[in-house]
């Protein structure tokens, strides 16, 4: 089964990560409190991450990537800010802008 991205409305799966030029999926962090920080983000009612919760990378901005390797890495506290969120939820998503 492929794995789905955890966003809310965003229908990325992992199946497809080969195809596209710039798309990485990530786990959610080990460390708790950023990882409720990244729940929170996701703004799914009662979501809970577990160890195969996945985001895109769809959901993070150019500058949240340390793109200075060889490999693209996620810089250290960075939380997911990009969604599309339905109107109803587009308010809260100032917070995060
Ligand atoms: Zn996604």
């Amino acid at each position: 089964m492929p794995d789905f991205c955890a966003a809310y409305g965003c229908s990325n799966e992992q199946l497809f990560t080969s195809l596209a030029t710039f798309l990485i999926f990530l786990r959610f962090p080990k460390d708790s409190s950023l990882k409720r920080e990244w729940e929170l983000a996701v703004k799914r009612e009662g979501f809970v991450a577990t160890e195969r919760s996945l985001l895109c990378s769809e959901h993070f901005k150019a500058d949240d990537f340390d793109r200075t390797g060889q490999i693209v890495r996620l810089r250290h506290g960075v939380k997911p800010s990009v969604f599309n969120f339905p109107s109803h939820l587009q308010k809260v998503c100032v917070l995060f802008g």
